[in-house]
Parts: structure tokens; sequence; C-alpha cells
């Protein structure tokens, strides 16, 4: 991404310098067509004052045309020279006339790092990755996993992930990035110092948005206009009608955007054309959806739809998510974001992204805890026997919880939510559900804990707020706030759970 301060003077003024050359380091021709190929020809340019011109990265070599689009080797250089500053046929993303995209099977693993290297910024970076991808991923069928796991090795030759996202500075944009097909080696997204300046409008994310983009292929959207200074090359097929406002427009462009920099409806559309509508998003997976209980939590949709669990999963789907209401006993949301303190940053009241992060990155490959009643990490580490069988399956162990391990076996769930336990200390309780375990989990989640129920052997939500003056005040008898406290702060904090 290379924004440029004023509309073309920069450019005007470097291709002024260059001989009129239709591409210099940085930035396009501002000149007609007819006036590049008279200048060309009228030059003579050769390959090699060409390349004199063209900004290269001094961290790796990489040739940088059209502003922010690396070029690996020379004979590429060449190639762009010939076709491009020559006016050729193709262009640099394209192979053979086709689509130059990701396989259905590589659009749904794009994994990435990102490099401790960014220092104080590692976790602006994170977060500002985060939200671009889930842009993307709300658009169309692909998905962008984020391997923390990888960050301490996040370079170019690292090859358990797609690509890494590095620091540089001293180069002639914010951010650049690359095309699908492009080798491991040059799969990268490097961020210059200066994207941590001041880049109002724009935001960190924005700038992302825009690279992820042309991870996924896309072309800058001012090329498709032949007659704009902006103009690149035709080696783009047009997926919607041109779009002025596009996150792939340079604003300096003749762009329409004036803030940030956000996915357009045509955006959307163009990049669904191309991987597909989000249908793995799996907001219906039934570890986060489950009609009857969720029909069971509300009244007014109980009220509204009896047991129509058909009605159930569309007012899920239009509303219910957005609402951020609960409809799992292994995942609620709002908890979700309120014990994750990079999530909440990341994704706000995003419940949809919420989800969607921990069934394919959160409980996948992180074992973050999705519920009170739920810590699926302890759950695998708990209980040996399933550890063998489920091992990093951490998907599965929810299932396991869900339909075997909590209503069958009587097994917790987490450190502070045992359903056995719980039945076992409160006689109403077990007068009442005479054993039904889900029922009496409900219990816990619908009443059980805003009473300050005991529902473990090592925690103890009532007397924890008591027992402590300041969580007594901060807390009074709001027993799921002391409750998610204990979580949050207070183990940390070296405090007892069942004072
Ligand atoms: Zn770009």
């Amino acid at each position: 991404m290379r924004i440029l301060s004023s509309t073309n003077e920069t450019c005007v003024a470097r291709i002024l310098a260059a001989a009129a050359l239709a591409v210099v380091a940085g930035c396009t021709a501002p000149v007609s067509e007819e006036r590049e190929v008279e200048d060309v020809a009228d030059t003579s340019t050769s390959f090699e004052d060409f390349e004199a011109q063209v900004f290269r990265e001094p961290e790796t070599g990489v040739y940088i045309v059209d502003g922010d689009t690396p070029l690996i080797s020379r004979d590429e250089l060449r190639r762009f020279y010939e076709q491009v500053v020559l006016k050729g046929a193709l262009a640099v993303n394209v192979a053979s006339g086709a689509d130059v995209r990701w396989s259905n099977t590589q659009k749904m693993n794009l994994t990435y790092c990102v490099s401790t290297a960014f220092g104080g910024n590692h976790a602006a970076v994170v977060q500002a990755m985060a939200t671009a991808a889930s842009a993307w991923q709300a658009a169309a069928d692909v998905r962008f996993v984020y391997r923390s796991d990888q960050n301490g090795a996040c370079n170019a030759s690292n090859t358990n992930v797609m690509f890494d996202v590095r620091p540089t500075s001293g180069q002639d944009y914010l951010a650049r990035a690359f095309f699908p097909g492009y080798p491991r080696a040059y799969r990268n997204i490097l961020i210059d110092s200066s994207s941590f300046g001041n880049i109002a409008p724009y935001t960190l994310a924005g700038i992302l948005r825009h690279e992820l983009g042309h991870t996924l292929g896309f072309r800058h959207e001012h090329t498709r206009v032949s007659a704009s200074p902006c103009f690149e090359d035709n080696g783009w097929r047009g997926l919607t009608p041109y779009d002025s406002g596009s996150v792939m427009h340079y604003p300096q462009c003749g762009g329409t955007n004036r803030g940030d920099l956000v996915l357009t409806a045509s955006d959307n559309a163009g990049a669904s054309s191309i991987y597909g509508a989000n249908v793995a998003l799996q907001l219906d997976d039934p570890r986060v959806f489950d009609a009857a209980f969720y029909l069971q939590s509300y009244g007014d949709l109980a009220a509204a739809f009896g047991s129509d669990a058909t009605a159930a999963r569309n007012h899920w789907l239009n509303a219910g998510i957005s609402e951020g209401r609960r409809a799992s006993r292994a995942f609620d949301a709002r908890f979700y974001l309120k014990i994750h303190g990079d999530l909440q940053a990341a994704f706000q009241t995003n419940y949809a992204a919420a989800i969607d992060h921990w069934l394919n990155q959160g409980l996948r490959f992180e074992g973050r805890r999705g519920a009170r009643e739920l810590d699926v990490s302890y759950y695998v580490s708990t209980y040996g026997d399933l550890q063998n069988v489920f091992g990093a399956n951490l998907r599965e162990a929810v299932n396991h919880w869900l339909y075997q391990g909590m209503p069958v076996e009587g097994r917790a769930g987490s450190a502070e939510v045992d359903v056995n336990y719980y039945l076992s200390v409160h006689p109403d309780l077990s007068a009442a559900y005479s054993g039904n375990r889900t029922a009496a989990l409900n219990h816990f989640i619908w009443n059980g804990l805003s009473e300050g129920r005991r529902a473990s052997v090592s925690f103890n939500v009532s007397s924890y707020v008591n027992h402590y003056s300041d969580l007594k005040a901060a807390f009074g008898t709001d027993y799921t706030a002391a409750f998610d406290h204990w979580i949050m702060a207070g183990i940390a904090e070296g405090r007892t759970g069942a004072p």
C-alpha cells in the first residue's frame, strides 16, 4: 500500500525525473497511454535504465512496482518491462490467462505468523491482522489462521505457515504483500515502520485489509481505468463493475474513498464470486448452536416459536448471534470476548466473529476457554483417557463433553463447574432433577450462578466474593462478575477460590 500525500504530484515529479518511464519506483506513470508509447519509442529506454529506477527492497532484493507489488527476480522484472513498460499483453499476477487464486484447500488454511521483531507494536499488528482477516472471511469462503506458536521464528523460511508478517523500515511503501502462487520465500507481508506513525485517516487494519486483498489475488482497482494515470496494465479480469471506493483502490488515483480503507459491497461480492460465499462460518455448528437449549434459554423465543427448531435456527442466524445470545452449553460468545482481552479489542461486539474465531482458531489451535461451564483444555488435561483419545483434537473433545462426558458420565467441564458436585451439594436440585445432569447444568447457567451457588470443590463463588473486601465492594451480589474476576484476575493474583 502506498498512500501519496497529494494527488499524483509525487508521481509526476518522479516520472519527469525518470524520463517519462511508464513505471518507476513506488508509483505509476501519470501520463496518457499515447504519451507513454511515444516516450518509450523516443527515448528507447533500455531495460537497464528502467531497472535502475525501480525501487528495490534492501532486505530482500525484490523489485517493487505498482506501489506495493513485489517482483521476485530480474527475469520477472524484465517480463514486466516488456509487457507493461513496453506495452505488452499480460500482467504479473496472471498465469497462462487463468485467475491466480488459492485452491479450495489452500484458501481455508491461509496460515500466518506475526514476528516478535515488531516489539512494542506486536500486539497492534496481531489485532490489525485479525481485524483485516475477519473482513475478508466475512466476505468470502476463505480463512486466515493465525499461528502464534510460530511467532518466534516468523521469517521467510518458516514452512509451518503460508506467509510471514514482519517489520521493515525505510521502504517506499507502508506495507506490501504478494499474490497467490508466489514461492514461500516471497510470501510475506512487510510492514514499514512508517505505518506506526500518523497515517490518518487510515488505520493499520485498513492498510492490512488492502494487503490481504493482494494475498487473495486481487489487483489494484484503479488499474481498471485505462485513462487513469494510475493505470498499471490489462492483466486482470473484472469480477464486478468498477468500484472507485474499493479497498483495493488507491485514494490518490481517482478513488472516492475518503476515510479508512474498508471493503465495499462490491469488494464483498467480488471476493465471494471467486472464492464462494462464506459458508464455513458454521454458525449453526452444534458446538455453538443447540436449538432446544436456545429456545429453553429465552422466554421470548419459546413464546414465539414453541419448539420449532427451524424457526429457532433462523432467529439465531438472523438476529440472535448479533444480539450476543447464548445458544450452547459449551460456548458463550459474550464470555469468550470478555475473558480474552485480545479478542475483545479485535472484535468488540462482533459476536459472529467471536464464534468464527473460537471454532476455527481459538478452540482448534489455542484451546481457549469458551464458557464458564466448559474449559476444554482443563477437560482434556484433567482426564487422562480423554487426553489419549483426543490429544490435540479439541473440537472433538467439546462434542465428547456435550454428548457423553457431562450428561452420561458426569465429568467436570471446568475447574469451577462440576455438575456431579453441583447436584451433590444442593439437595433441592438433586430432588428436582434426580440425576438429570443436563437439566442441572441448565439450572446453573440460568439460575445457579446468579444465586451464588457453589458448583465445584475448588471454587465457591459466594465465599470468594465475601472473603475479599475489595471484591465484595466491587461486585456485591453480582456473582457472575465475581466468577469472571476469578478467571481473569483472581487466579493470577494468587487468591483462594474457596476460602
Ligand atoms: Zn496495493
